[in-house]
């Protein structure tokens, strides 16, 4: 897929111009608003936004809100840039720059970022961008510092938009041991489960099973080198649909992407003796789950779950974005101009695409 090349900056880099951007009003309640141009505090830098993407949890926010998101809340959290105005004291950086750049950074100074554990920073979300889908963005300071990067020239912005879920797949990947010659189970094709799944075939495990729904995700998994793809509307028992292509024994690993509670507990039951389940689909906060302890511990299971990600896996996202290995593009299903806002989301609502790039000045 070739997307529009950009050259340079869209704008003289001036301050108070009028910029559009698009806003959750209230759930299902998006909108377009313009307003003044963002101005970099110290430390900051502003983004002429040249790639955004549309994301899970955008999805999920507009559907039913989102506890972190007070509404009216500016909304996208997936890009890449041109730098356009730089903050007091910032020296590493300069206008014209092209950067791609996670939306949150840990702060590097308690105790758990001592002990290396950044995903869990408690002030890690604290300060995230939101305003992705606009024509330009805030870097807050800490973010400049921690999670900026330079976006080489032949990396697209629309791909280098990918750099934060991809770093989400990453860690979950860091987490598990070696897929090398073990079954792996993804559950979820959207667009987590098939980075998810680029990044087991990296592996060579001995074979991948990718359980979803919805055309054109399932046809996605099989392009990009799924052994077998299980639509569960059509075969609707997981634990059935996996144990009969593994002789009764199950996965060794499975990684769970939908954060539905009844497929936490199928993955489980889905997972060989002496294997790994890592649930990273999220579930509603709150939610309880019946998980069957009595399988966990006869079939010494490794059930756990992984929040967020580290620093250094936004470094291994980028390496896979820079080196051009895994076929990120595909779960891009088209470029559309921002004012198709509502369209777009009508169709990820539908499940008509997998994930669209936004151009904000279009
Ligand atoms: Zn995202
Ligand atoms: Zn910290």
């Amino acid at each position: 897929m070739l997307w529009r090349k950009a050259e340079g900056l869209r704008e003289e880099p001036k301050q108070n111009r009028v910029m559009r951007q698009l806003y959750l009003q209230a759930p299902n309640d998006l909108r377009m608003r313009e307003i003044e141009d963002p101005i970099p505090g110290p430390g900051e830098v502003i983004v002429e936004v040249r790639g955004a993407t549309t994301c899970g949890t955008d999805l999920k926010t507009l559907l039913r809100g989102h506890p972190k998101f007070p509404m009216p809340t500016p909304f996208g959290h997936e890009f890449s840039g041109i730098i356009s105005a730089l903050g007091e004291g910032v020296t590493d950086w300069e206008v014209g720059a092209e950067v791609m750049s996670a939306p949150t950074a840990p702060c590097g100074e308690c105790h758990l970022c001592r002990r290396g554990l950044y995903n869990l920073c408690p002030t890690c979300m604290d300060g995230l961008i939101l305003g992705a889908f606009a024509q330009k963005v805030r870097v807050p300071a800490h973010i400049v510092k921690r999670n900026l990067y330079p976006k080489p020239r032949h990396l697209d912005f629309f791909e280098a938009a990918l750099m934060e879920p991809l770093a989400c797949a990453v860690y979950g990947q860091q987490c598990l041991p070696v897929l090398q010659g073990k079954s792996v189970a993804i559950v979820g094709a959207g667009p987590i489960g098939l980075f998810h799944q680029m990044l087991a075939l990296n592996q060579r495990p001995s074979h991948l099973f990718m359980i979803g729904r919805r055309e054109p995700r399932l046809e996605l998994a099989r392009e990009i080198g799924a052994d077998d793809v299980i639509d569960s509307a059509v075969e609707t028992d997981l634990v059935e649909a996996v144990m009969s292509r593994t002789a009764g024994v199950g996965a060794d690993v499975v990684i769970e992407c939908t954060g539905q509670p009844q497929v936490w507990v199928e993955s489980v039951r889905a997972t060989a003796p002496g294997g790994q389940t890592l649930l990273f689909g999220g579930c509603k906060s709150g939610t309880q789950v019946p998980l069957p302890f009595d399988l966990m511990w006869k079939r010494h299971l490794t059930v756990f779950g992984v929040f967020h990600f580290t620093p250094e896996a936004v470094a291994e996202a980028r390496e896979h974005l820079c080196s051009g290995r895994l076929p990120v593009e595909q779960v891009i299903t088209d470029v559309r101009p921002m004012t198709d806002y509502h369209e777009i989301f009508e169709d990820l609502k539908a499940g008509r695409a997998v994930k669209y790039g936004i151009d904000p000045w279009n």
